[in-house]
């Protein structure tokens, strides 16, 4: 494929997160019964008017600052018509002539270097009803039918399914952080068009492209990229030609089929929506939205490796959710150890994610609890184990640990003295082992400590325990 290069782009509509449709007041909500959440106007009757949703534009507006793109202070709305089931109206309100935002772009990692993919445009549209196929007939959902729609063009930047997915991941990333949209896949609410054609290396002009239409899965976009550009590259190299034409990606045999060429295309005749006014912004309605973004992701884990002292790998995966992000930042502020918060975090605050299945915002662990415990730690008060054993009660349960630890009576015994004791227990129950040790068996020392751990009902500081069987085992040898 090296005599060959790949040029793709893509066309990215994403759900944004309002409690409303964009034209009408019918509220959106997944997975409900068919056809409860609509009205004259989102089933397209004649005469039905549509009122624009503001914070669907304010989500798009937030959408093309986060990406750096030129915000248009005055933008209007065009008729895309065309007939198909899921679309009463026979039109979609979308823009054409003067979208929201223009420009932009994300920077994508590829192996070893950073690489900006440039955005043409995002413009503000709505979505159509659903298709649901039945045995012997199908049906129509408009539920779904004006959910506010913003679509995201980039450039022909991309020269890879690889860096195609670096890009959704990014776009995704930056667009949950900012609340925009919760780009929840299996839900629909991020589906891509893509555009990709190939050309022998010398030529200049982009070859013919062929179009993927709207794919809801990363590894269904990449699979149908790799099909396609082998498919293109075949003919290519067999001498033939690329018809330019739409094709549709099928996941159970994993090809692309052609649905129809550039001859049948669709003319969608667009022209200005004459119900809606245009949207005009002016420069204090920008500045006020502007100054609510949040940090882009990237910029937040250079900050964070600054500001914490942690490695790039470690804020990678504490940045890579915004909630995990907040709460290691605040945690960290205040126990004032970002490794060791970062080792926390990553390892045990994880893993009990995992285990319970829940998020930091279902769980009743704060930071400060946390910080709290880390400290316990650190100071000697309580051992390791049994801080993994508070983590998880405090998790599900809530609570202060310096509380729970002074109620139970957690704290690790670090007390020679009592330790000495449980030492003397041990060594007189366990002669056999202490024998076995000084014939050369040196594991018996670890079953010393860990019956001395058990006799202390786990609070034993086993750091002391294994320093005085140490010597206690060479003492009397
Ligand atoms: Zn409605
Ligand atoms: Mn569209």
């Amino acid at each position: 494929m090296n005599d060959l290069l790949v040029t793709i782009g893509l066309e990215t509509h994403v759900h944004l997160k309002t409690r409303t449709k964009m034209f009408c007041g019918c509220r959106l909500e997944f997975g409900v019964e068919p056809n409860t959440h609509v009205c004259p106007v989102c089933l397209g009757y004649p005469g039905a008017l549509p009122v624009m949703n503001g914070e669907a534009i304010h989500l798009t507006v937030t959408a093309g600052l986060m990406l750096g793109c030129e915000i248009n202070r005055y933008s209007t709305f065009d008729r895309k018509n065309y007939f198909y089931p899921d679309m009463s109206k026979n039109y979609q309100i979308s823009q054409q002539a003067k979208p929201l935002c223009l420009g932009g772009g994300v920077w994508i990692e590829t192996g070893q270097e950073r690489k900006f993919i440039r955005i043409n445009h995002i413009h503000q549209e709505e979505d159509a009803g659903k298709i649901i196929h039945y045995a012997r007939y199908s049906g129509v959902d408009f539920n779904r039918c004006g959910t506010p729609l913003m679509e995201i063009v980039s450039e022909p930047d991309l020269a890879s399914p690889d860096e195609a997915m670096s890009y959704l991941q990014s776009l995704k990333q930056i667009l949950v952080y900012a609340g925009v949209s919760d780009c929840n896949l299996e839900e629909g609410n991020m589906r891509s068009d893509v555009n990709v054609s190939v050309r022998p290396s010398g030529q200049k002009e982009l070859g013919t492209r062929t179009e993927i239409k709207n794919m809801n899965t990363f590894k269904g976009i990449y699979a149908a990229l790799e099909y396609e550009i082998e498919r293109q590259c075949a003919i290519v190299r067999k001498g033939g030609t690329i018809v330019q034409e739409t094709r549709r990606w099928d996941p159970d045999i994993g090809e692309t089929q052609s649905m129809r060429t550039k001859e049948n295309a669709h003319d969608y005749r667009y022209f200005p929506e004459p119900d809606l006014v245009p949207v005009t912004l002016c420069e204090d309605q920008i500045a006020r939205w502007r100054a609510t973004l949040p940090e882009l992701p990237s910029a937040r884990r250079e900050r964070m490796m600054a500001e914490y002292g942690i490695p790039e790998y470690d804020a990678g995966v504490l940045a890579d959710e915004k909630p995990n992000a907040d709460f290691f930042e605040r945690c960290a502020r205040i126990c004032g150890h970002g490794k060791v918060v970062a080792n926390w975090f990553m390892t045990d605050v994880m893993a009990v994610m995992n285990e319970t299945g829940r998020t930091l915002a279902e769980s009743a662990l704060t930071p400060e609890a946390l910080a709290e415990l880390i400290t316990l730690v650190r100071d000697g008060a309580i051992n390791g184990a049994t801080a993994k054993q508070l983590l998880l009660e405090l998790f599900i349960e809530g609570g202060s640990p310096a509380k729970i630890v002074a109620e139970r009576g957690l704290a690790q015994v670090s007390d020679a003295a009592a330790l000495e004791e449980f030492i003397k227990e041990v060594f007189a129950a366990n002669q056999k082992s202490v024998d076995d040790y000084r014939a050369g068996k040196k594991a018996a020392a670890g079953y010393l400590v860990g019956q001395v751990m058990k006799l202390s009902k786990g609070k034993a500081d086993p750091k002391l325990v294994n320093t005085m069987i140490a010597r206690k085992l060479a003492e009397n040898n």
